[in-house]
């Protein structure tokens, strides 16, 4: 098993309310670039969380995955369904059982594999242009996952031996 020090949060960037599942992304990930995809040999993400809160396994956890340039090979990747308003623009469309199903992964998660010391958004992993030890938000090269993941989550971690 490779080491797992962290974990980052996704957002599908896709519109709220539009419930895709696994599958769709598996698709949209492995389609050929040639057809618009990504070209990839599987889909990029470990987990993916669907509108209800019910919670799909993509990537097996063992192999790296394909989410986050520079973090892949030492993370897990989770991603929601929705981070986009009804006109496209970035938006925390989380549900209730979205806030669940991810709090709830990312507690098993922490239980597996103690080594985890950090749980971000893909945001948070942009540069640091002005090189002040903050990313902010005129930094960011995308806006995923749409909210503030390190504050949100950084309690779980403080429950570790
Ligand atoms: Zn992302």
């Amino acid at each position: 098993m490779r080491k797992i020090n962290k974990v980052i949060i996704h957002c599908s960037a896709t519109k709220e309310g539009v419930n895709y599942t696994e599958k769709d992304i598996r698709k949209w990930h492995t389609t050929p670039k040639a057809q618009g995809g990504n070209g990839w040999k599987d889909i990029g993400y470990h987990f993916i969380v669907l509108l209800d809160g019910s919670v799909e396994v993509g990537r097996p956890i063992e192999q790296i995955g394909a989410h986050c340039a520079g973090h892949n090979t030492d993370s897990i990747g989770i991603c929601y369904i929705g981070g986009l308003d009804t006109n496209s623009k970035p938006k925390d469309t989380r549900t209730e059982g979205q806030k669940d199903g991810i709090e709830d992964t990312l507690k098993n998660l922490i239980e597996k594999y103690p080594s985890i010391q950090e749980i971000k958004g893909h945001r948070d992993y942009s540069p640091d242009l002005n090189g002040n030890g903050i990313i902010e938000s005129f930094e960011w090269l995308k806006a995923c996952p749409c909210f503030d993941a390190e504050p949100e989550y950084k309690r779980l971690l403080k429950n570790k031996r």
